[in-house]
């Protein structure tokens, strides 16, 4: 039997977005993906600009986008580690549990350009195959990245960000359709982003 094939999709999911949903969904079938497992990253516990939702309404909001998909899961990896993420220890604790298991990891362009600042780079691409994927307004460039690491791949354009979503809800305008029902839901029930960033 050959090995399993697992996508990561990791990310802040501050809140999850059709255009995380749609780009997991396009790299699942393009790279014939047993599972893409979405990885929401740990709180940051310095405070950076903004401050990031508390960890569990970003994995509960995760749970609710991808719950009606079967080859999609959740795991709590980074959210159960203290500190700030690092994708090194995400492949790393994703292994553990499925050690046969061949590991894909699923990043936008704009995410891309910051893969070779990343500690530990060249350790990271042993663990996984890299798979950038288009993202509007970015553009993605592999040439300062190692000869076949990554793979580029054209997902259908989902002008969508997080960044937006937040302050759309912060001005009162719907954020219907960008996310799914359930996080529309979660959003309003949480009274999440009532504040400008
Ligand atoms: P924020 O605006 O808060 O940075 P975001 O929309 O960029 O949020 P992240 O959680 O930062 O979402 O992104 C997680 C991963 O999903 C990253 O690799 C990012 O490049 C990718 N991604 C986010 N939005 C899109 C999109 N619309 N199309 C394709 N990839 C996306
Ligand atoms: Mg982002």
């Amino acid at each position: 039997m050959s090995n399993r094939r697992i996508g990561v999709m990791g990310g802040t999911f501050d809140p999850v977005h059709h255009g995380h949903l749609v780009a997991a969904s396009e790299v699942q079938a393009r790279f014939d993906l047993d599972e893409v497992v979405f990885v929401p990253t740990g709180q940051p516990w310095q405070k950076s600009e903004r401050e990031v939702s508390a960890a569990e309404d970003r994995y509960l909001m995760t749970v609710i986008a991808t719950a009606s998909n079967p080859r999609f899961s959740v795991s709590r990896v980074d959210i159960d580690r203290p500190g700030p993420t690092y994708t090194i220890d995400t492949l790393t604790d994703l292994k553990v549990g499925r050690p046969d298991a061949d590991l894909f990891f699923i990043t936008g362009a704009d995410a891309l350009e910051q893969i070779l600042s990343w500690r530990r780079a060249d350790d990271v691409f042993g663990l996984a195959h890299f798979i950038g994927v288009t993202r509007p307004g970015y553009e993605l460039d592999d040439t300062h990245l190692p000869p076949g690491a990554v793979s580029l791949v054209e997902v259908p354009a989902m002008a969508i960000s997080s960044t937006a979503v937040r302050a759309r809800t912060a001005a009162g305008l719907p954020v219907w359709y960008l996310v799914p029902d359930g996080v529309v839901q979660y959003i309003s029930k949480r009274r999440l982003y009532s504040m400008p960033d």
